[in-house]
């Protein structure tokens, strides 16, 4: 047999991202729940941009994103110039891991935390460290315990997927205190516009209060631009500078810069989504758990609903798809007794009721 070129060992332990399903063989109607988008879809306006920028796609994009980095520094009050912007806030995170994880070094992260954290790191060849949690909540003690010599990232989604879990500004600050001045915290607030509860920060105030700490955002989620790839992240200047030189020249395209500018101006749109979500998660959860289903608390567009066993969440989830629901089986975070299902619409939060009304006694 002739020697074939073959990767670093620790590229075969990856397994392919495979993203929720969007189909189901022989149903018309599919209700897709399985990738926490926003329930309604990006604002019109957002939509309109896209497609007039999409009419000057023969022209490169602007490369460093300005127009799309003052739009985000207005929106938050943030620093445009520590602000950098990726196809998608997954794209952020690689960069991240491949420019100061890499071989022989440690990436620490809770057990449940977004998967994206593990195969980035198996891709830059860290040895990933998933540390226990308590009750599917991040432990700030056992994170910091876990850190060594080698650490050089550390992760926190706040919220998680796909647990929901949030941590309160309080104890992320006492995670950042416990860490080394080197070890990068990354601190992933994807679903920060869904959180309620008032003891949150997203991490724009310990990025800004010194050198060791990065926020990332997405578009995908509130915005519901999940098929545009836009993310971005804010920065201490010399993490800025390193993510400026690792990113691709044109990293994002120019339709979702303009359609990312047009949604931030649209600030009415994520307000109603934000009373959606609250109020559909609040009764999705109280539906499930009156079925006598473990719904755990969630601050995100999505709820995280524990069957007790595999055979009763299989059997959710068939009764579901029956109807055209397609829920997030989250086995591969060793949650094999749970689904994550997204909130949608509020007849499709009724829908997913009505199945798990059937279905689920018909499991027992
Ligand atoms: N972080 C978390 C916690 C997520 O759930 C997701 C989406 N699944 C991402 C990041 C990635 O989002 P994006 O679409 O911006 O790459």
């Amino acid at each position: 047999m002739p020697a074939t070129p073959q990767p670093r060992p620790t590229i075969l332990s990856i397994e392919p991202y495979v993203g929720g399903e969007s189909k189901l063989p022989g149903v018309n109607r599919i209700v897709k729940l399985s990738s926490n988008e926003g329930a309604f879809g990006p604002p019109p306006g957002a939509r309109a941009a896209m497609a007039e920028a999409a009419a000057e796609m023969h022209r490169y994009p602007d490369g460093s994103a300005t127009a799309l980095r003052e739009a985000i520094g207005k929106r938050f009050g943030l620093d445009p110039a520590r602000i950098i912007c990726g196809n998608g806030s997954d794209e952020l995170i690689g960069q991240l891991v491949l420019s100061y994880g890499g071989e022989g070094t440690e990436l620490v992260m809770s057990a449940h935390g977004f998967i994206m954290y593990d195969l980035a790191g198996r891709y830059a060849g860290c040895r990933v460290i998933k540390v226990p949690e308590r009750d599917l909540q991040p432990d700030v003690d056992a994170m910091i315990a876990a850190v060594g010599p080698r650490t050089r990232l550390v992760f926190l989604a706040n919220p998680n997927n796909p647990t929901g879990a949030m941590l309160p500004a309080s104890e992320v600050e006492r995670l950042r205190a416990g860490l080394p001045a080197d070890v990068l915290l990354v601190l992933d607030a994807a679903y920060a516009e869904y959180v309620t509860r008032d003891d949150y920060d997203a991490g724009a105030k310990l990025v800004d209060a010194g050198t060791n700490t990065v926020m990332t955002r997405t578009f995908s989620k509130i915005f519901g631009m999940g098929g545009a790839r836009l993310g971005w992240a804010y920065a201490p200047a010399p993490v800025a500078d390193v993510l400026n030189r690792v990113r691709g020249p044109f990293n994002v395209n120019a339709p979702a810069m303009a359609a990312g500018i047009a949604a931030l101006a649209e600030p009415a749109w994520v307000e109603r989504s934000v009373a959606h979500n609250t109020e559909w998660r609040g009764r999705l959860s109280e539906t499930l758990r009156g079925l006598g289903i473990k719904v755990h608390p969630s601050e995100g567009n999505f709820i995280l609903a524990d069957f007790g066993t595999p055979a009763r969440a299989k059997a959710a989830d068939a009764a579901m798809r029956q109807r055209g629901l397609i829920a997030r089986a989250v086995a591969g975070y060793g949650l094999p007794h749970c689904l994550r299902i997204t909130i949608g619409t509020a007849e499709e939060c009724g829908m997913v009721g009505d199945a798990l009304a059937a279905g689920f006694a018909r499991a027992d």
